[in-house]
């Protein structure tokens, strides 16, 4: 069932490419630069393209089914993006062309950076970081700047809820801030009553993430952010979960000084696989000068006869670069193509159903799982992932159930405050019938757990592999297979 590796696949002499003779002097390579040994496995065209076909029938993928990994927010790409991306006058630029002959990519970044200012109600915005947790790095460093730049170097306590993804700790402590947990209260949101203990001369900021990671709106946010600003700290938003609020509430508006957005969440750009991430960053009027650089700007009004000249600026308090270049340009030109596409209206429209696909899959499955907070949920929920009376099933099992069923699991055991934790974002992009399956997937394997549990224990059944020993996969690392079976050719 297992794909061999190209190793295991090679044939002595097989051949996928004839070069033609050379019309130069042949040469020798100099003696020190020649391998005594080099196995590569040798194939031809078909079989190296029929391996890896093979091989991604194996994956899953958005182009096949519904991906409701919670807080990733894995809606389809369309593929007008996939087009303008591969248009010869963006997908063939050099970073170092001169400016005068770039003018269209910088048009395109300058206007990327005035639709995402409109979304997010921002002052400025740098398109350079290449993810959500560069976004947030280069925010926090933005954050550590400008309480430097006031003489305030006491400043670097971060506070963060308990519910926050794991990037949000990782990044204040590689910005050198010191990181405080602060709990959730019992309708999930920040609890006011810890935040206030910690709001003094030492608070850099919060790190408030609306809707957080369990789907619901905090609707503390208004509160926290005046707290935290009485006390001179500022308010970083975790924008990720941002496709629940586009055209409807502004973070800006909020009281978030610094936000990123996630290009390959919100905005439609491939996640990994496809290409890299893309992380841009929102900031108030009184952060603007932090801003990373370089930014596109007009640096030449134009007239009756001349265009605007576009080029790039450094702020003037920068914290510096964060990406080689100017970040991921190809996933502007999709996050452009998709923003321009749906028009304002139409990021409205893609966040109500976003949020009314979400409810409507809630709806049907409360009362076949454990809701720990119960309440309206915004683009995602989370269930529990474990009942009373059947204590072997567990979350995991359920995930693994889903797979026999052609459907990919959501994210599970995040976050970390809810026990068995399955978070579930159907995004805007699946229809009515594809929900209707979900969800009656989820009841049958509810049904499943309690009547023959030992199914959902030793699912998956069928995939090319179960159940995989990861403790041992980590231990017994095993990297030289291929060239071991290569060297047991005959030569
Ligand atoms: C995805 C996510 C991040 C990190 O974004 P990446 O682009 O994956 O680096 C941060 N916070 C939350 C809530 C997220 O869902």
């Amino acid at each position: 069932m297992t794909e061999p590796l190209l190793c295991e696949l090679s044939a002595p002499g097989r051949r996928g490419v004839r070069f033609p003779q050379p019309d130069v002097p042949l040469a020798e390579l100099p003696r020190n630069l020649r391998r005594e040994r080099l196995p590569m496995p040798e194939l031809s065209e078909v079989d190296v393209v029929r391996h890896f076909t093979r091989l991604s029938k194996l994956n899953y993928c958005i182009d096949e089914g519904m991906y409701p990994l919670g807080s990733c927010t894995m809606k389809y790409n369309p593929k007008i993006n996939e087009e303008t991306a591969r248009l010869p006058g963006f997908a063939n630029l050099h970073p170092l062309q001169p400016i005068e002959t770039v003018q269209g990519a910088l048009i395109l970044m300058y206007e990327l950076q005035e639709m995402l200012k409109e979304i997010g109600g921002f002052a400025g915005v740098t398109l350079q970081p290449a993810a959500g947790a560069q976004g947030e790095l280069t925010g926090v460093l933005i954050i550590r700047a400008y309480h430097k730049s006031r003489g305030d170097l006491q400043r670097t306590k971060i506070l963060i809820p308990d519910s926050a993804h794991g990037t949000n700790p990782a990044t204040s402590a590689m910005s050198g801030m010191q990181v405080v947990e602060i709990p959730s209260d019992a309708r999930g949101n920040v609890d006011l009553n810890a935040l206030r203990q910690h709001c003094d001369n030492t608070l850099a900021g919060l790190m408030l993430t609306n809707p957080n990671t369990l789907g619901l709106f905090d609707e503390n946010v208004l509160e926290a952010a005046r707290l935290v600003h009485e006390a001179g700290g500022l308010m970083y938003g975790d924008g990720a979960n941002l496709n629940a609020l586009m055209g409807i509430v502004r973070p800006g508006d909020l009281g978030i000084d610094v936000m990123h957005f996630n290009l390959h969440k919100t905005f439609s750009t491939p996640h990994g696989g496809g290409g890299p991430g893309s992380g841009p960053v929102g900031v108030a009027a009184h952060l603007v000068d932090f801003l990373p650089a370089p930014i596109v700007d007009i640096i030449e009004e134009g007239d009756e006869e001349t265009a605007p000249l576009y080029g790039f600026v450094t702020p003037s308090k920068t914290i510096g670069k964060v990406k080689s270049f100017m970040g991921q340009f190809g996933m502007m030109v999709r996050a452009y193509t998709y923003i321009r596409m749906h028009g304002p209206d139409g990021l409205r429209a893609v966040s109500e159903a976003a949020v009314l696909n979400a409810n409507y899959l809630l709806s049907k499955l409360r009362h076949h799982y454990h809701l720990p907070y119960d309440r309206i949920c915004m683009h995602e929920f989370v269930l529990e992932g474990v009942w009373p009376d059947v204590p072997e099933v567990h979350a995991l099992d359920i995930a693994k159930r889903m797979m026999d069923y052609g459907l990919h699991p959501p994210t599970n055991y995040f976050p970390l405050i809810v026990h068995e934790a399955l978070m579930i974002e159907p995004t805007e992009t699946e229809s009515k019938q594809s929900l209707d399956n979900f969800a009656n997937v989820l009841i049958k394997i509810a049904e499943e757990a309690h009547t023959q549990p030992e199914l959902l224990k030793s699912a998956p059944h069928i995939t090319p592999v179960g159940r995989l020993d990861e403790v041992k996969a980590a231990k017994e690392l095993v990297l030289c297979c291929g060239v071991d079976a290569l060297e047991a050719q005959p030569a």
